[in-house]
């Protein structure tokens, strides 16, 4: 016996199978009856199609299972489809074999339940026609970084997730027993790609980072994937263009190929499209200072770090991501130089998205110079000795080079539209929440 072919649904609601005789197989997404007519909507991993199921057309016993089988369960249909206005999506399966695979129990998830339910249940949320548009974009944006950086023959550079040292300030480091040792969950590739820059000159990376963020804000998560790259010879005018080329091209990407994903999702998908083909600007610090203070009367005093209300306040005088750089170098990680030009600034950006989604990137060309970055890591009270390992960077060869952090969840949350990070993510972790 031949095995039976199943269609997927995006492939009937193109149009391709009106008046054909095929099999279908997923999950009962909605379900209602009346008399002797139920209706199914069927959902698989692309769609969701109406399945007619009327008494005459099968036999009672597979009418009545048809009629008290509940939502979730998954079932096998078969049919012929037809072309129908009132169904969603425009077709409709006439079944005349309905099949259980498994009878569902009552789902625990019903209509307006709040974000924590939502979260407690969400190995089944999962399931959501938002949570699966959202998890197609960022399956496209990942794959994005990934062509991205190797059509410009980067090579992909891995480095320990269990690391010795801190990168981004110890606060936030996540402390793991050793055997009788300590050490850190990753913070950032950073320092590692470092070394890799004098072997391979192009690397970059995509991988879980962790920061014990102890504030609740709706875009920070303890466990988020970084896309990284670093880059010898690069300095910081041209570590700003390839950010925005790469962002750029997650832009057209995920307009190319998830149009009806982001509909789903109630994002615009010419803004974004206009977005892309756009000139991303790039401005100072300063520059961010004296247009808030013009244009909305907010004065930063001259040192302290953007927060999320003067960065959304700033944004709203651009449409598209913007450049931020020469932040003041004293709020900068260690690593950070100095900008020969524009003394006490950092030779460092920060690329912010529009609409309120905050940083997506972070930047900096790296410091060459040994005793400064040992004297910046003793005001934080860092153990230089173990840094040793990283100064030999600068002392055999050193060259320019520089690199930047793109937070994946913090770009998924602003292509799609999302009011929370979290669900930028499948199963987020922050600070209340490591379950499920
Ligand atoms: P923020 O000021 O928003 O906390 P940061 O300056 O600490 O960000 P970087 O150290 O520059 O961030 O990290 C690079 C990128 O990683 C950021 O631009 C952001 O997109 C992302 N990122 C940083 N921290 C988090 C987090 N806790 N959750 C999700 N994404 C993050
Ligand atoms: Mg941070």
């Amino acid at each position: 016996m031949s095995e039976t072919k199943f269609v997927a649904i995006n492939e009937i609601l193109s149009g391709n199978y009106t008046d054909k005789h095929i099999s279908v197989r997923g999950w009962i997404y909605r379900t209602r009856s009346s008399g002797n007519i139920v209706f199914i909507n069927l959902r698989d991993a692309t769609g969701i199609l109406q399945a007619t199921v009327k008494r005459d057309n099968l036999s009672d016993e597979m009418f009545e299972e048809a009629k008290k089988t509940l939502i979730e369960s998954s079932i096998i249909v078969k049919g012929t489809i037809a072309e129908d206005k009132r169904a969603p999506g425009g077709y409709e399966l006439r079944v005349d074999t309905f099949q259980v695979l498994q009878s569902a129990e009552p789902f625990p998830i019903v209509e307006d339940q709040s974000p924590e339910f939502l979260l407690d249940q969400r190995h089944l949320w999962l399931r959501s026609q938002k949570l699966n548009a959202v998890l197609k974009i960022r399956s496209t944006i990942v794959g994005a970084i990934h062509q991205f950086f190797r059509d410009h023959d980067y090579i992909e550079f891995d480095a320990p997730v269990l690391q010795p040292n801190q990168c981004e300030g110890g606060a936030t480091l996540f402390e793991v027993k050793y055997y009788d040792n300590k050490t850190y969950l990753s913070q950032s590739w950073q320092l590692y790609a470092e070394a890799a820059v004098f072997s391979l000159e192009k690397v970059y990376n995509m991988g879980p980072t962790f920061r014990a963020e102890k504030s609740k804000t709706s875009r920070h998560l303890s466990e988020f994937w970084m896309a990284e790259m670093e880059a010898a010879w690069v300095k910081l005018p041209k570590l700003t263009e390839i950010a925005k080329k790469e962002v750029q091209f997650i832009l057209k990407q995920v307009v190319e190929k998830n149009s009806p994903e982001l509909q789903v999702l109630d994002q615009d998908v010419e803004k974004l499209k206009h977005i892309a083909e756009s000139e991303f600007p790039t401005i100072t610090y300063d520059k961010a200072l004296s247009i808030l203070k013009e244009n909305a009367n907010m004065k930063v005093p001259w040192g302290k770090d953007l927060r999320t209300i003067e960065e959304n306040k700033l944004m709203e005088y651009f449409e598209t991501p913007v450049v931020v750089t020469n932040y003041p170098l004293e709020i900068m990680a260690f690593y950070k130089p100095e900008d020969p030009k524009k003394p006490k600034t950092a030779l460092c950006f920060d690329m912010i998205a529009p609409s309120g989604y905050g940083e997506i990137i972070g930047g900096s060309q790296r410091s060459e110079d040994i005793d400064y970055m040992k004297k910046r890591l003793r005001e934080t009270g860092e153990d230089e000795e173990n840094y040793e390992w990283y100064f030999d960077l600068r002392r055999y060869g050193s060259v320019p080079h520089s690199g930047y952090g793109l937070g994946v969840e913090r770009v998924v949350a602003w292509i799609c539209n999302l009011d929370n990070i979290k669900d930028a993510i499948p199963f987020p972790r922050t600070m209340n929440r490591f379950q499920p």
